[in-house]
Formats: C-alpha cells, sequence, structure tokens
C-alpha cells in the first residue's frame, strides 16, 4: 500500500528485526523517513482508527507470536541526525547508540563510552534510561523532544523525566515517539585514551554475555536490594533450563536466548516459571526489563 509517497506494507514479518528473532507479523509496518513522515504515519493510524506500535533496534521487545494489529513504525532507519552543537550533542531516535559513543569520542569527549555495546537506539535508550557499568544515559542527557498523540513536538528537560534505574517517566506514555535527544558533552580526552576504555568495556561485555546473538540481553531488571537478577536465578540450578528452543543462557543466567525457533509463548512460560521460582525461594518479585508488544501497550 502507498500513502502519499510513503510505502505500507502489509503482513510484514517483525522477528528479522528483532535481535531475538522472534514474533509474528505487523498488520501494517512503515519505515518512515524523517520526522514529516512520522507525523503522516501517526495522522494516519488516528484516521484509521489503528493501533500504533514503535519499533527501534528491537533489542529490548517481545513481539507475539500473534504479531502486532494496526501500524508498526520502524524507526532503526529513521530520525539518524546527529551532530555537535557547541557543548552538547544533538541525537535522533535512530541513531545506534554504539555510534553516538564513537562520536564522542571522535570528538575527544568522554562519558558516553558505556553505551559502546548496547545494540539499541537512542528512541528506545531514552525512555527506559538504558546504561551499563555503572553509568546510565540520565548522566549525560539534557533534554528530549516527544511528538504526542496530538502530533505536538513537546520539549522536555531531563530532570523532568524522572529517570531512574531502566525507567523514566516516559514509559508512562508509550503512545508518545521520542523524536530527538541532547547530550551534554563530557570531559575533553584524548580519542585514543576513549576508545581504549570502549574497547576493555566490550571485552568485559564478551567475557559475560553469550556467544548467541539472539537475546534481548538482561530480560529482568535488578532488584534495587540485594544478589542480581542472575545471581538469583542462577542460584536455584535454572541456567540451561528449556521450554522449547528457549532457553536460560548457561555463561549469564538474566538472558534467554532464542537456539532454533523459541515462540514469544515460550519465552513468556519460561520467564513466568523463572518469576514464580525466585518469589518462592527468594521472595523477590523479578520485574521484567523487556517490553511485550502488543500486551504492554493495549
Ligand atoms: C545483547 C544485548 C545486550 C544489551 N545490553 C544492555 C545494557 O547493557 N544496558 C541496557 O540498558 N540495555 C541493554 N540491552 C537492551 C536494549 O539494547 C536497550 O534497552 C535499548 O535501549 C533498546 O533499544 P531498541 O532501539 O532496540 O528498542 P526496541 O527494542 O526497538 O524498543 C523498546 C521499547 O521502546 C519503544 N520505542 C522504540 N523506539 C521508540 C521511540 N523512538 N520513541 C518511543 N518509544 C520507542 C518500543 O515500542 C518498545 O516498547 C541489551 C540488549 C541486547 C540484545
Amino acid at each position: 500500500m502507498i500513502q502519499g509517497n510513503i510505502t505500507i506494507l502489509q503482513n510484514h514479518p517483525l522477528a528479522p528485526l528483532t535481535t531475538w528473532k522472534i514474533g509474528g507479523p505487523a498488520k501494517y509496518l512503515a519505515m518512515p523517513r524523517d520526522l514529516e513522515e512520522v507525523y503522516a504515519l501517526m495522522r494516519l493510524a488516528q484516521d484509521r482508527g489503528w493501533p500504533l506500535f514503535f519499533l527501534g533496534r528491537g533489542s529490548n521487545v517481545l513481539i507475539a507470536d500473534e504479531g502486532l494489529p494496526g501500524l508498526t513504525l520502524c524507526l532503526a532507519r529513521s530520525l539518524l541526525k546527529l551532530e555537535r552543537q557547541g557543548e552538547c550533542l544533538r541525537a535522533g531516535a535512530g541513531v545506534p547508540l554504539p555510534k553516538l559513543a564513537r562520536y564522542a569520542a571522535e570528538l575527544g569527549f568522554s562519558g558516553f563510552e558505556f553505551l559502546a555495546g548496547i545494540p539499541g537506539a537512542v528512541g528506545a535508550a531514552v525512555r527506559l534510561n538504558a546504561g551499563a557499568f555503572g553509568h546510565n544515559l540520565g548522566g549525560v542527557l539534557r533534554r528530549v523532544w516527544v511528538v504526542t498523540p496530538q502530533l505536538h513536538l513537546v520539549e522536555l528537560d531531563a530532570a523532568a523525566l524522572g529517570l531512574g534505574y531502566r525507567s523514566s517517566l516516559l514509559l508512562n506514555f508509550p503512545h508518545w515517539l521520542v523524536a530527538e535527544a541532547e547530550f551534554a558533552l563530557g570531559e575533553p580526552t584524548p580519542t585514543g585514551e576513549i576508545m581504549a576504555r570502549m574497547q576493555d568495556f566490550l571485552a568485559v561485555r564478551k567475557s559475560r554475555h553469550p556467544a548467541n546473538p539472539r537475546s534481548c540481553g538482561s530480560v529482568f531488571k535488578n532488584p534495587p536490594h540485594g544478589p542480581s537478577a542472575g545471581w538469583l536465578i542462577d542460584d536455584l540450578g535454572l541456567k540451561g533450563r528449556r521450554r522449547g528452543d528457549a532457553q536460560v543462557s548457561r555463561k549469564h543466567a538474566n538472558f534467554i536466548l532464542n537456539q532454533g525457533r523459541a515462540t514469544a509463548a515460550q519465552v513468556k512460560a519460561l520467564m513466568a516459571e523463572i518469576q514464580d521460582r525466585v518469589w518462592q525461594a527468594h521472595q523477590v518479585a523479578l520485574e521484567r526489563e523487556v517490553v511485550f508488544l502488543p500486551d504492554d501497550l493495549i
């Protein structure tokens, strides 16, 4: 289907657009090239009464086996602006986090190296306050621009976002699209030094994370107190536990891997079992980090 000069694909598979490679098709899928096309597509969804979903690089979502109704906007190839403006960096929602980290390093500013190995894009990362190695985006974020369902472009200061561990107030507004973000450039630092630090972070990741890339990273948030989610799961001997082709990684217990043709139902069943076992044994309610679509939006 063509809308204006935007192509809208019908019943298009979404699994290849996610790192887990799981999930059914989108009823309608569009890949807007710029903000104007985003507006046009959001307006179209409203006019037709279609539910609307956003997808970045698909590294923190579990898409239902039945797929998604309505219109999905895949933003992985759009909103790619990345430029320095004085003491700040402006990045579009689609900019991959490793690219943001490299760009800051090339400019000779530290503070972004922790993003090097995180396979997401800026939009979703702001929403979830992505982080690693004791740092998170909140440490460098100054403000964001979001498109509301009324199609207003609203500027919000980072202080107004209530950024916390893998959370922000934006999670309460899943129909707001993060369009752009502004970050403060950190300390001027020789590029070589920053690159070396990034390599160190990447090496630690490689040593801790499973080799199979078909995952969503950490499935559960670490509880606010006490041992990490991975420790709690490992302690119950759940490494290697399987439901169909969904398997708890033997290397990092907070990763669930797609070992072949895992389904969303299998992943959910494994997650529910883990939450139940951890609750029974430790009275800790593990909260998931990964987003379920469409469940979390309907
Ligand atoms: C191997 C691996 C390692 C990882 N390591 C880390 C880590 O160290 N730290 C960490 O924080 N995360 C980590 N993650 C998780 C993930 O990369 C981050 O959460 C990332 O920010 C998700 O970005 P994405 O573009 O892939 O989002 P997606 O998975 O595409 O989307 C996630 C959610 O955000 C919404 N969304 C997407 N784009 C927008 C937008 N522009 N506006 C509004 N909503 C939007 C989607 O609807 C969905 O609800 C890891 C994942 C993997 C696979």
